[in-house]
């Protein structure tokens, strides 16, 4: 039973998509029960197996056409998976990341040979992704980068350091944003597809990983330092046929990573509001049950409220989206407003909780240190206020 009233759009109510929802759904209960994600959590990172079970699934590159291996999907695929795993807490399964984010850099700007060489292994789980923005000295001044990326005969030698990375541990396909042009500012930016297997004895020499970070949340999860020394890729890993076009292909997939965490926050929200009703329906104080009290009622009568109208503004933002029309102000607007109503609601939800709100196994207290992040990555909600500002 869904926990908002509002239908969603005809977009997402297609059979085809509520289908993908209900074996997705199926999928996640065989293959990431709680007691499997509870390891993950334990270990810090996901089992590597999941990510070959998710490609034999089907459920990597759900939205790369079938030509590349894919799912031959779209973006509302991608909707779906986002909001199964929020809904069931598949925490740390970083597959958004490389359906959403990783693979349509290789699909929109790279070469055929490519989108054949890697979107294939990606859509089975061999390759795993991540992108490599982010540095020590540097996160929201991207133009700052100073990883860089020198023109050496038919290689480029790699250098620098980066930091808090998602997959970090797991990924063999690295996009990483580098300077081949340092003189350039942002036009000297470039994005380079490292495989870091793709070595002699199954290490790319000079590539080391660092320490996988301990976080205030999304322990599943993966973050890690990585570190290039004289690491050597041809100069065919480059993504798009010019150097210095990094900075205007992240800048134009932006805004779908925005939309992303916007879409992941709302499956949290969703979750949160479940999970506190089931709880204030059951839990008794003063001889009556906690929902009895107005303060629940009003208090969960304004979350819902909220939730109800941040679900309207982010449905209308995926069919824009699917129209090619999603702008930078939107999904900016989109991420920064549902990452803050998402820590609003699930704070309010746990206060519900009581005591047991503070207690790690009740999933509330992990959904409260897992969305702190939501809105620091992906651009923080201070650099969106900036973007939306922009179009004023
Ligand atoms: C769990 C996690 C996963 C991540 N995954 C990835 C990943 O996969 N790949 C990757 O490349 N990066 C990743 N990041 C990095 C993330 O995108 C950056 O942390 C984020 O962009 C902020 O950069 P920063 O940490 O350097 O903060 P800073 O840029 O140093 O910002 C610090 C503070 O200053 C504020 N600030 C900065 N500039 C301005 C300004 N002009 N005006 C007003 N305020 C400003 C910021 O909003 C922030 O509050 C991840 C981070 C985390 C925590």
């Amino acid at each position: 039973m869904p926990v908002l009233n509002l239908e969603r759009t005809a977009a997402m109510r297609d059979e085809d998509i509520v289908l993908f929802e209900n074996s997705l759904a199926k999928w996640c209960d065989e293959h990431a029960p709680e007691s499997r994600v509870a390891k993950w959590r334990e270990q810090g990172v996901v089992d590597r197996e999941v990510w070959t079970e998710a490609g034999e699934a089907g459920l990597l590159c759900l939205s790369v056409p079938e030509a590349y291996g894919g799912m031959g999907g779209d973006y509302r695929h991608e909707v779906v998976l986002m909001e199964q795993f929020g809904l069931k807490g598949v925490d740390g399964f970083g597959a958004s990341l490389h359906n959403a984010i990783i693979a349509p850099y290789i699909l929109h700007y790279g070469s055929e040979e490519q989108r054949r060489k890697w979107l294939p292994r990606m859509a089975r789980g061999e390759l795993v992704g991540a992108i490599a923005m982010t540095e020590p000295g540097t996160g929201s001044d991207l133009q700052s980068v100073k990883t860089t990326a020198r023109l050496d005969g038919n290689n480029y030698v790699i250098n620098g350091s980066k930091t808090f990375i998602t997959n970090g541990q797991t990924a063999n396909l690295i996009i990483v944003v580098a300077k081949t042009d340092p003189a350039a500012g942002a036009k000297g930016t470039s994005l380079i597809v490292v495989e870091t297997d793709d070595g002699p004895e199954g290490t790319i020499p000079g590539f080391e990983r660092g320490r996988n970070l301990h976080k205030l949340g999304q322990p599943a999860q993966d973050t890690s330092e990585l570190f290039f020394n004289d690491v050597r890729v041809p100069t065919s890993n480059l993504i798009g046929p010019d150097p210095g076009r990094g900075f205007v292909q992240l800048i134009e997939q932006l805004p779908q990573e925005r939309l992303n965490i916007a879409v992941q926050g709302m499956a949290t929200i969703e979750r949160a509001l479940a999970l506190t009703l089931a709880y204030v329906k059951e839990r008794q104080a003063f001889g009556k049950r906690l929902i009895d009290f107005q303060n629940t009622q009003f208090k969960l009568a304004e979350c819902k409220t909220k939730a109800t109208v941040a679900r309207a503004f982010v449905d209308r933002c995926i069919e824009l989206h699917l129209e090619g029309k999603l702008d930078a102000t939107l999904a900016s607007m989109a991420k920064y407003w549902v990452s803050d109503l998402e820590n609003e609601i699930v704070d309010e939800c746990l206060q519900l909780f009581g005591g047991y709100g503070f207690m790690d196994e009740y999933p509330i207290s992990r959904m409260y240190r897992d969305s702190r992040v939501q809105r620091i990555y992906g651009g923080t909600n201070e650099i969106m206020k900036i973007l939306i500002a922009r179009s004023l």
